[in-house]
């Protein structure tokens, strides 16, 4: 990434790499070490419809190329990420500071939504619909939406860009990518292999700044755009919907979560801890659908939580690029004042802290694995999305309790659960009032399955061959043949 990172100091408009017009930049500091990696240019509105203004352009010619073409250029660019997989694991553990071996994960994660959309690109089909009336044929066509917004968080800065650029661009949409302002050299680093793929200027557009309010006003309202692709926390995304709406756009919002993870009496304890564990201290705890408020039935709590405590204390808290860490620093100041108010708050509400509970000895961005039993729903923590390594557990038992309590959230993203009767399994999952579910399984993101939630976590599925639809207008045809 050293090449790359040369051109990653500049915004990505119109094909061109480009600083901000009035030459303000911000910096890019790596969480582990509070060191600046390097500065990004600080755009606001004037270069926002800039961006827009070159992707409606680049419109007008994408979207009559074939589907095979498409498809053949995100090949090119798919295989251009898995070459730099090394290269853009360490670019992203250094921004965003996630283990290298997540960072890797992640790589090629977001590279299979290329992959994935390149092949569904020539499977858009339309229909032939049976006549109502004599002298008539009916047909549909699936055609792109148009200028597509993509605002994007920290947490995956990869993935959650991949994840909509690729149905996008597969579509024949083009796009303006707003990245997270703690990581916007993923972002960069993605178009500048976009640029050595061949994707023509326009087709993606990247705008960096330290305002997304500013920014995010244009990109939301701007009558170019036809549609805004979200990712990112609820309050944000219910502000993003009121501005899309004056102009009614489409709209997908892949929002926050609050995951329950249940662990009933019958469950494998083994591969429950390991289901935990993964799902919660992945990224430092800092993921969508990281488990928020783990359930242990009464009958086997005292077992699950030895075995658990125990895997929790080892893990090994340090700097992502450093061999065999497996708990990387939180995002940045604000998110360790958060996570350590909310256990602070818990603590003195009657909350026992296990385990942890304090900023680490590696640094002052890092958090210790912690874990917090005797939590009860009230607690501010119970709650609200966490985003740091802190469990809190609860008990029950009785199924139909545990269901209700898990339910018991605006949100609706992700839950999981451990049980080996099968009855059991159909019953929950069907309560269960979320968007994905895993059962006996910690870690569901794929780009072959639809990813998205219910409720107030948000509209819209991303991967899977439902992914690309969101991209697509369904234009009907009615001809009289007489
Ligand atoms: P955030 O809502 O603060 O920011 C998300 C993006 O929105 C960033 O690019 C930010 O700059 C931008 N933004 C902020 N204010 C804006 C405004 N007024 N107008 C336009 N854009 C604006 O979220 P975050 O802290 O970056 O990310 C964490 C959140 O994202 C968590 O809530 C997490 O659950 C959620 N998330 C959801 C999914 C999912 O698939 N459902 C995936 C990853 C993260």
């Amino acid at each position: 990434m050293e090449k790359l990172r040369l051109a990653l100091s500049a915004g990505y408009i119109n094909g061109q790499w480009v600083g901000a017009e009035n030459g303000e930049t911000v910096p890019v500091v790596n969480p582990a070490t509070g060191e600046m990696i390097t500065t990004v240019p600080n755009m606001g509105p004037r270069e926002a419809k800039a961006a827009v203004v070159a992707a409606d352009a680049a419109f007008q010619s994408w979207r009559k190329t074939t589907a095979k073409h498409r498809a053949g250029l995100l090949k090119v660019w798919f295989d251009l990420i898995v070459e730099h997989a090394d290269e853009l694991a360490r670019l992203l553990t250094s921004e965003q500071g996630k283990p290298y071996k997540e960072a890797y994960g992640e790589v090629m994660y977001g590279a299979s939504f290329i992959e994935w959309f390149a092949e569904e690109a020539k499977r858009t089909y339309g229909d032939h619909i049976p006549a109502a009336m004599p002298g008539t044929r009916y047909l549909t066509l699936k055609q792109p939406v148009g200028v597509v917004t993509a605002i994007t968080p920290w947490n995956f800065p990869i993935a959650m860009i991949t994840r909509k650029v690729g149905p996008a661009l597969a579509a024949g949409c083009t796009v303006v990518v707003k990245p997270g302002e703690d990581t916007p050299l993923c972002a960069l680093a993605m178009a500048k292999l976009a640029e050595q793929a061949g994707i023509p200027a326009g087709v993606i557009n990247v705008v960096t700044t330290a305002n997304p309010a500013d920014v995010g006003e244009v990109l939301c309202t701007h009558p170019l755009v036809r549609k805004v692709s979200f990712t990112g926390s609820t309050p944000v995304g219910k502000h993003i919907l009121r501005q899309a709406a004056d102009t009614v756009k489409k709209v997908s919002m892949e929002l926050g979560g609050n995951a329950p993870f249940m662990v009933f009496e019958d469950a494998d304890l083994d591969k429950a801890v390991q289901g935990a564990l993964i799902s919660k201290y992945r990224n430092a705890g800092q993921t969508c659908v990281c488990t928020n408020r783990l359930y242990v039935h009464d009958a086997v709590y005292d077992q699950f939580m030895t075995r658990y405590i125990e895997a929790v204390s080892q893990l090994k808290v340090g700097d992502g690029l450093a061999e065999g860490t497996e708990i990387g620093p939180l995002i940045n100041a604000r998110a360790v004042t958060k996570v350590d108010g909310l256990v602070a708050e818990a603590v003195r509400q009657g909350a026992n802290l296990v385990l942890g509970g304090a900023v680490s000895d590696v640094g002052p961005h890092f958090y210790q694995p912690t874990i917090l039993t005797d939590v009860t729903e009230q607690m501010a923590i119970a709650h609200q999305e966490l985003f740091g390594p802190v469990t809190t557990v609860f008990r029950f038992n009785d199924e139909a309790d545990v269901i209700r309590r898990a339910n018991d959230t605006p949100f609706g993203l992700a839950a999981y659960f451990y049980t080996r009767d099968h009855s059991r399994i159909w019953r929950v999952s069907e309560a269960l009032e979320y968007g994905i579910v895993g059962i006996n399984e910690g870690i569901i993101s794929t780009e072959v399955a639809p990813f998205g939630g219910v409720k107030e976590s948000g509209c819209g599925r991303e991967g899977s061959k439902y992914g690309i639809e969101d991209y697509l207008e369904i234009k009907y045809l009615c001809l009289g043949i007489d």
